[in-house]
């Protein structure tokens, strides 16, 4: 890995494409995924690099779902990974949910080397042997596991392409996304999208699950609820103009 001064302005984001180049070496993420990460640091920059307020509410709104949930699955690919797998492991046991390995450049070398690495932060993932195909998609972007995000009711998806987002919504579940570009299908058409990116929302959600997984079922209800994507992908909207705006005026 490249030694980046701890003092560098862009400390952060330069150790993110660290972890994903080391991702791909590792043969965890794809060629592809570096691409997407550059989609959403344009976002980013424009967002300030920090979680915005209506995006902290949409994490609150997805934990309060994902506790409320029957059957919840947090799905892992490549980009979330290598950038952030401890914390989806923490936060599916915070929540009760399942683990699912599920890969738009599906290659049984990647499943294994992803399903080792989850293995490794202590979990045993779904997905190795998807038993199931979600309906509408081509073969390989359509394999599931039927005890995983085929029956799920809630699926937390980051980084999830707008095809197989609107999929799993066409199925009747609760759609979970993060994605920093609120113009995307997937954005669109998510039941909660969360415009931030995955290493600040991952670490957030799992304290608010450790914090929200003591409220009353009527109060998470409330907070689920009282979430509107459209209001929220507005907000994110907002925020991104603003920093425009204020870079004009100097
Ligand atoms: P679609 O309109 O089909 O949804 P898309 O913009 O989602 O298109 P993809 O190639 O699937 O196209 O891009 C992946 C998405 O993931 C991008 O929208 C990008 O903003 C987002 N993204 C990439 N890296 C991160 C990250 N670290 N955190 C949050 N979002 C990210
Ligand atoms: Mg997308």
């Amino acid at each position: 890995m490249t030694d980046i001064p701890r003092d560098h302005p862009r400390y952060q984001s330069l150790v993110t494409r660290e972890m994903l180049v080391k991702g791909v070496r590792d043969g965890i993420t794809s060629m592809q995924g570096l691409i997407a990460h550059g989609r959403g640091e344009a976002f980013d920059y424009l967002l300030g690099e920090k979680t915005t307020a209506p995006a902290l509410g949409a994490e609150k709104a997805a934990v309060a779902m994902l506790l409320l949930a029957r059957n919840p699955v947090v799905s892992v690919n490549g980009n979330a990974a290598a950038l952030a797998a401890p914390e989806m492991v923490a936060l599916a046991k915070e929540v009760n949910a399942g683990v699912e390995v599920n890969l738009f450049h599906r290659t049984e070398e990647r499943v294994g080397k992803i399903a080792g690495l989850l293995r490794s932060n202590g979990c045993e993932p779904l997905g190795v042997h998807p038993d199931r195909l979600i309906p509408g998609l081509s073969h390989d972007r359509a394999k599931a596991s039927s005890e995983g995000i085929f029956t799920a009711d809630v699926v937390l998806v980051p980084l999830e392409d707008g095809d197989r987002c609107e999929a799993l919504v066409k199925m009747g579940k609760k759609v979970i996304v993060v994605d920093l570009n609120p113009l995307s299908r997937s954005a669109r058409t998510a039941t909660v999208t969360i415009v931030d990116n995955i290493v600040r929302a991952l670490p957030n959600m799992v304290k608010l699950a450790e914090e929200m997984k003591s409220l009353p079922r009527p109060e998470l209800e409330k907070i689920a609820g009282g979430f509107s994507n459209e209001t929220a992908l507005s907000a994110a909207l907002d925020a991104m103009m603003e920093t425009v705006q204020s870079s004009k005026q100097h």
